[in-house]
């Protein structure tokens, strides 16, 4: 009875089918082929340098396993690199590459490529000429990683951007995907893994392009006819960063161009980063088969800044900006904004820039006025139940007293201030919040507004009313 590549193989599928997801089997199993068996080494191919990464790092120990149960303690794999032959060349590429030597397999001794030293694989596909273009990256040198600061809501995304800065192309993470809220550093922390990869890396192409930006191109390119100009322009690039790819969605033709591109960098081993702000699951109208490249790599979430993170970032800014600023100031701007480290390095610039225009010290009342200024365009609207829930509370009653029909005094300025608040506060109309507050109509509405603002010019006691539940619903 004869044992071939394919018979060792077998016997190793269907052990490793018992033990693992069915979709795990089909997206890492199936497209692999036995190539052949010499001694105890099996070759098996996998269709890109990504393909075998992900093998060993997530599935070595079962390979291990079905493997030695085939061929015994010295059993060894050797992965063979198939790379899809985009520009026609005849030969197809491979590369063999022993399994790690990071597992117990014992499979260093394997010989190791055709006489190639270089374990890193080489772009076989150079198109003439294009090599001595020389691509601007795009990148601001003021977004590093030196003034990205950690925290515990960055800190999964600025390793993982560390450790592609430092083996683009070379690591799991590709695509590198980080998302996140708007104003949380996305842009920043993209720019700094491609300047720190220029840095360590000069003779490579980066490039960073926002996904708007290269929307606008791909239309122009089809415009002209350039079309595959643009595509082969593109798959030159050895980092490709594009920003805000959220931007994507509904963009057929876009994602449709983007993802011949991203194939054929991840095929050659190129580094592609992209951001969003949102995560994969989350993005609507993007292409089924873009988003599953989206998560092939690693989705690094950028959370919103704690406390501790959001003081640093500030004084780290007012540093390097040569700028002294009292700590109490500092905490009570990063006590008050939030969400937003844009906003957070707003409120200060204005904050230094209204001392100096006015000559005014910083204290924490000025302080106050702007971050009032910043939160209030950014802040949630409330719910004008919220509202009646806030009011009714501060007065110690409840809801269905405040909405009741009773004429008593202070039931009807509670509800008269509820009515303020939401017309304050949310963007509902005269008539919607009428019927929401006791079934009144617009004109009640209009009334108990105009009443408020006469009491509160006229009443000192009313005046304080209308400060408490303003700070109650402020925060
Ligand atoms: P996004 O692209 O997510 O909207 P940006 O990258 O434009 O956000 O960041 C907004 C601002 O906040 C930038 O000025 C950036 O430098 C700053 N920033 C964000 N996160 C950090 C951080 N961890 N440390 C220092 N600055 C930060
Ligand atoms: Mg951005």
């Amino acid at each position: 009875m004869s044992v071939t590549a394919q018979s060792v193989w077998n016997n190793c599928l269907v052990f490793i089918k018992d033990n693992i997801q069915p979709q795990a089997y089909k997206t890492w199993f199936e497209p692999i082929q036995a190539v052949k068996l010499t001694d105890n080494a099996l070759s098996i191919q996998v269709p890109s340098k990504f393909f075998y990464e992900w093998l060993e790092e997530h599935y070595v120990k079962i390979l291990k396993v079905s493997l030695t149960k085939e061929l015994g303690e010295k059993a060894k794999l050797v992965y063979i690199i198939k790379m899809e032959n985009t520009y026609g060349n005849k030969q197809p590429f491979t590369e063999k590459i022993p399994s790690s030597n990071r597992t117990t397999m014992k499979s260093q001794e394997v010989d190791v490529p055709l006489n190639n030293k270089n374990p890193e694989l080489r772009n076989p596909f150079v198109i003439p000429g294009i090599r001595n273009v020389k691509i601007e990256s795009q990148l601001n040198p003021n977004y590093s990683f030196e003034n990205f600061l950690e925290g515990d809501s960055n800190r999964l995304a600025r390793s993982a951007g560390l450790a592609v800065a430092s083996k683009p192309g070379g690591t799991s993470f590709n695509p590198l995907l980080i998302f996140g809220g708007v104003g949380l550093g996305k842009t920043h922390l993209a720019h700094a893994i491609g300047v720190d990869i220029k840095d360590k890396y000069p003779e490579k192409t980066v490039l960073y392009i926002s996904a708007e930006k290269f929307t606008q191109q791909y239309i122009d390119s089809v415009k002209k006819n350039n079309r595959n100009d643009f595509i082969h322009f593109y798959q030159i690039i050895d980092v490709l960063i594009i920003d805000d790819v959220q931007f994507l969605s509904g963009k057929t033709g876009t994602q449709d161009v983007f993802f011949h591109i991203f194939n054929h960098l991840h095929q050659n081993g190129k580094q592609v980063i992209l951001t969003s702000d949102k995560a994969p699951v989350d993005m609507q109208d993007i292409e089924q088969r873009l988003l599953s490249r989206f998560k092939w790599g690693l989705s690094a979430e950028l959370q919103t800044p704690d406390f501790e993170t959001r003081v640093s970032i500030l004084k780290n800014k007012l540093y390097r900006d040569g700028v002294d600023m009292p700590d109490d100031i500092i905490e009570y701007v990063a006590k008050n904004i939030k969400t937003n480290v844009r906003e957070l390095e707003g409120a200060i610039i204005s904050l230094i820039a209204q001392s100096s225009f006015n000559k005014k010290e910083i204290t924490i009342d000025l302080a106050r006025v702007i971050v009032e200024k910043f939160v209030k365009n950014t802040k949630r609207e409330v719910s004008i139940d919220y509202i009646q829930k806030v009011v009714s509370d501060y007065f110690q009653m409840d809801v269905d007293t405040l909405q009741s029909k009773t004429r008593k005094r202070h039931i009807v300025q509670a509800r008269q201030l509820a009515m303020f608040f939401a017309k304050k506060f949310t963007k509902a109309s005269l008539a919607s919040i009428g019927s929401q507050i006791g079934k009144r109509d617009h004109a009640t509405v209009l009334h108990a507004c105009k009443t408020v603002d006469n009491l509160t010019s006229t009443d000192k006691q009313f005046r304080k009313y209308v400060d408490d539940i303003s700070k109650k619903l402020s925060v």
